[in-house]
């Protein structure tokens, strides 16, 4: 009755990579290597990740009539995701020009460009899409008005998931609809806007929880992550102790040579997402969405890097 595991809404971006020796200041030019091409765009990215593990997966989105959408197009249908819903036309494909120092520091121009153009309308129109899958999960990198739109438009039964990047302030629509909120560090201080109750990231995620959502994910690069939601009714009572009927569980980290972190972040919530759609609890969807987040870190690139199910292991 499902058509699909996974329906990603959200960018898709060309990034447009020059190695540089220096990254250029105001009024100078650099002279830098080749250009390189990649597919990228957090919706694609996670959209990608989810295909290669194995996951039915969809993407609605939009794309300029251009070279960069036909590559971003070509690298969606290669990875298995269904592409029905990546719409063409309105403004240039997104992009992101990124130059990168020797020492790998960058600096990124971004051009939102067609994702600017994906509007609640393109929602409504893909009414289908979304009754037909499973799980829904979005970013930011699309006007907040769209994602609102698809949080009114889940069918009863549907669950939505969250990465709020690059953070801003949520209505509490979107936030009480978020199962989880899938947060890293900097993310989750924009979204609390000061009003974390300490330092600590299960202090954040118990926040993060009071202004809504049903669920929440903390990452934290190579620690791993936490996940944290309201304990059921016995939990509630005899649980940790503190008596907020909240239940907060730290994710092992997985130790792995790091390459580039480029992209974890999108591996990890594709994953964890698509588990939550086959039952598994929260907790062990995060264990899994480590394992990819870690395999993620092994490789170069960002959608490049992305493991396959085989290469990940039994969920
Ligand atoms: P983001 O890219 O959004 O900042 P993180 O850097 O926290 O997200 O990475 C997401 C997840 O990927 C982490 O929670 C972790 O599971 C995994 N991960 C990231 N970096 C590493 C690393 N160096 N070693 C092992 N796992 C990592």
């Amino acid at each position: 009755m499902y058509d699909y595991d996974l329906l990603v809404v959200g960018s898709a971006n060309a990034d447009l990579v020059i190695d540089v020796e220096r990254r250029p200041g105001a009024g100078e030019t650099v002279l830098g290597g080749d250009l390189a091409v990649h597919p990228g765009g957090k919706g694609a990215n996670q959209a990608v990740a989810a295909a290669r593990l194995g996951a039915r997966t969809a993407l609605l989105a939009r794309v300029g009539d251009d070279g960069h959408g036909r590559l971003l197009l070509d690298s969606l249908r290669t990875a298995g995701v269904a592409t029905a819903g990546v719409l063409t036309g309105g403004a240039p494909t997104g992009v992101a020009l990124i130059t990168v120092d020797p020492s790998g520091d960058n600096s990124i121009v971004v051009s939102p460009g067609a994702n600017g153009r994906l509007t609640p309308g393109d929602v409504r129109d893909a009414d289908r899409l979304l009754r037909t899958s499973r799980v829904v999960s979005a970013q930011l990198e699309i006007p907040l008005e769209t994602v609102v739109e698809v949080v009114r438009r889940l069918p009863e039964d549907g669950r939505f998931v969250l990465n709020p990047s690059p953070p801003r302030p949520l209505p509490r629509e979107v936030l009480a609809a978020c199962d989880p909120l899938i947060v890293n560090e900097h993310e989750a201080k924009v979204i609390l806007g000061g009003a974390a109750a300490g330092d600590a990231p299960e202090d954040w995620a118990r926040s993060l929880l009071a202004e809504g959502p049903r669920s929440v994910v903390v990452t934290l690069g190579a620690e791993g992550a936490l996940v944290a939601s309201a304990a059921d009714a016995d939990e509630a009572r005899d649980g940790d102790g503190d008596g907020d009927g909240v239940e907060v569980a730290r994710v092992a980290p997985v130790r792995v040579d790091a390459v580039d972190t480029t992209g974890a972040g999108d591996a990890f919530t594709a994953a964890l997402a698509w588990r939550l759609g086959t039952g598994a609890t929260l907790a062990e969807a995060a264990g899994y969405a480590a394992r990819v987040g870690a395999a993620a870190v092994t490789r170069r690139g960002a959608q490049e890097s992305f493991p396959t199910g085989a290469e990940v292991g039994a969920p």
